[in-house]
């Protein structure tokens, strides 16, 4: 099927592309989410704002404590390490495991982060390293950890007219530790579950998160606990999440473990 006839705008800029939206219309980047959405008329807007190459959205700022990527940076970009990883590499690995190459070279973080599918790579991992999201809409400019920024499946802080501008991921500290876990069908797949764990004692920043729930990732009670072994990691999904089934959730823990593993091996 092909999607219902619509208007289609590239904006110049960040003013252009604001002044755009309020006049009615749905920002598009990297067309890899919204393209298929379009085709089978889940949605039918009558204009697309294109956002992809807006230079505020292109920019990448190497700042002393955190790096801001800009929203329409790809994932191949991030992949290829054109844009900088103040992680020394976390970023570019999970980028990497992002669908297939022809995906990678379309798809922008930020509308990865804008369609917050439960599955998706950089809502767990964004999430996990305690990143900041930075909007820009009608009522000025705001800034939104990723935690707050995912609010349910498919459901985000953006209002009305708002636009992800980038996503500021804070420099680990010395001896910080990363562990990401993805459980797939095939390579590149959407994650049937994941998770995401932070060790940075240096920086204050302990974080478990759990992603593919089917909702925003969960960040785990008592993430020293998970990380020092005190707290076992099924006994803390079990509680966190009481109402679904334990057998529902062998994967999840599993993916838990694995990500623990990786960070504190
Ligand atoms: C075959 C296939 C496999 C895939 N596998 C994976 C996978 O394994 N892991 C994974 O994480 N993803 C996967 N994806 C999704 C892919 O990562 C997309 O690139 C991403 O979800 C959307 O990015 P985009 O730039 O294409 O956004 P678009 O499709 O252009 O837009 C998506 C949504 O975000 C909004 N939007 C876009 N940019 C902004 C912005 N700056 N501000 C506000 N709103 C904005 C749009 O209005 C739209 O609602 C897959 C996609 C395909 C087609």
């Amino acid at each position: 099927m092909k999607s219902a006839p619509f208007d289609y705008l590239a904006a110049d800029d960040l003013a252009d592309a604001g002044a755009l939206l309020r006049e009615g219309g749905k920002p598009v980047a990297g067309n890899q989410s919204l393209g298929p959405m379009l085709n089978l008329r889940l949605v039918r807007p009558g204009r697309l704002v294109d956002l992809s190459g807006l230079p505020e959205l292109r920019r990448v700022e190497e700042r002393e404590d955190c790096v801001r990527l800009g929203a329409a940076i790809t994932h191949a970009e991030i992949e290829d390490g054109e844009a900088a990883d103040p992680t020394g590499g976390w970023l570019r690995a999970a980028a990497a495991g992002i669908a297939y190459r022809a995906v990678r070279n379309r798809g922008t973080l930020g509308g990865s982060l804008a369609h917050a599918d439960p599955a998706a790579d950089w809502v767990i991992v964004m999430t996990g390293l305690c990143a900041t999201a930075l909007l820009a809409g009608p009522e000025g400019a705001r800034r939104v950890p990723l935690e707050d920024f995912v609010t349910g499946p498919f459901a985000t802080a953006l209002g009305e007219g708002e636009i992800l501008t980038a996503v500021e991921v804070p420099r680990p500290g010395r001896g910080a530790r990363w562990g990401y876990w993805k459980f797939a069908r095939q390579v590149g797949e959407f994650a049937k579950a994941s998770a995401a764990v932070l060790v940075d004692r240096e920086a204050g920043r302990l974080r478990c998160a759990v992603g593919a729930l089917g909702r925003q990732p969960l960040l785990l009670d008592d993430p020293a606990g998970l990380i020092e072994g005190r707290v076992d990691p099924g006994e803390a999904l079990r509680r966190a999440l009481p109402e679904r089934a334990v057998e529902d959730l062998a994967l999840h823990v599993t993916a838990l473990r694995r990500a623990l593993e990786a960070a504190t091996a």
